[in-house]
């Protein structure tokens, strides 16, 4: 049979390495991408490996036009025939400034990393899920593009381009059982929150817990398989009752 192949953005660490696990035990091969630390990458590639499961890493800059046309390119020129069926939209970056103080250059890296690099990676991949009649993508967003969060501006507003970019693909490719769906996670564990105080924050959340990397996976696993096919154009909150 042939492989189905997923491509996790940020798939290294957090969020995106539970995801990468979880495609894996449902069947996929993932390709695993991240920016920059090597050994992480390699750390979960060898417990995917170990496992028996199917991925290999695609290391590139999703901020960099260039950098994602080139090694998407390479990639398909190694796996003539194949396509990548499930784009997971996940890599995001954090640079937390009041807008009064903040730098050109945070606002300008959050949006490249979190915004632009959806349109340079979706559309890369879009002309072969269109082609094959068949694709799902999910993006990962956050409450902050929801609800907007004071010190986050240039967050916020990254990922409420991405929710509301989310809606307009859906409607364009639907037609082609291609799903475009969102998944807006309050405060999860992984390294992008390791510097907030759960104890303090926690308060704040009805179930009074941060919540999994794992919890995330498993509605991605959900919208990423063929069960999810009338559901699209959606944010989904996965945020212990914070956002409603
Ligand atoms: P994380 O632990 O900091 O991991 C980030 C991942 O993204 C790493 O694999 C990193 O690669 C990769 N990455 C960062 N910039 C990249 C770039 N320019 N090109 C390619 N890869 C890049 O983050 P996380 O908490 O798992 O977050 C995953 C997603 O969930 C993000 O979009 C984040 O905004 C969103 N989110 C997280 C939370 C939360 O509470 N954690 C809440 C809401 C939304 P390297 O290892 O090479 O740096």
């Amino acid at each position: 049979m042939d492989k189905k192949y997923a491509l996790v953005t940020g798939g290294s660490r957090g969020i995106g390495k539970a995801i990468a696990l979880k495609l894996a035990q449902s069947g996929f091969s993932i390709i695993i991408n991240y920016r920059s630390n090597h050994k992480e990458a390699e750390k979960t590639l060898s417990e995917l490996k170990e496992l028996n499961l199917d991925a290999q890493l695609l290391p590139f800059d999703v901020s960099d036009q260039k950098a994602v046309n080139e090694a998407l390119n390479q990639w398909h020129s190694q796996h003539a025939d194949a396509y990548i069926q499930i784009l997971i939209n996940n890599s995001g970056i954090r640079k937390d400034a009041l807008l009064l103080w903040m730098k050109d250059e945070e606002w300008k890296e959050v949006i490249d990393t979190n915004l632009n690099s959806f349109f340079y990676v979706t559309r890369h991949l879009m002309q072969n899920m269109l082609v094959n009649k068949y694709g799902r993508i999910i993006n990962i967003v956050s409450l902050s593009g929801l609800k907007g969060l004071p010190g986050q501006t240039n967050y916020s507003a990254s990922k409420g381009g991405v929710i509301s970019a989310t809606k307009a693909l859906a409607q364009e490719v639907a037609r082609k059982k291609v799903t475009v769906n969102a998944i807006a996670p309050g405060f999860i564990k992984s390294d992008m929150t390791a510097d907030i105080d759960e104890k303090e924050h926690k308060k704040i959340i009805p179930m009074r817990r941060f919540g999994q990397p794992e919890e995330v996976a498993d509605l991605v696993d959900f919208l990423a398989s063929e069960k999810s096919a009338y559901i699209t154009g959606q944010v989904i909150s996965i945020n212990g009752g914070l956002y409603t």
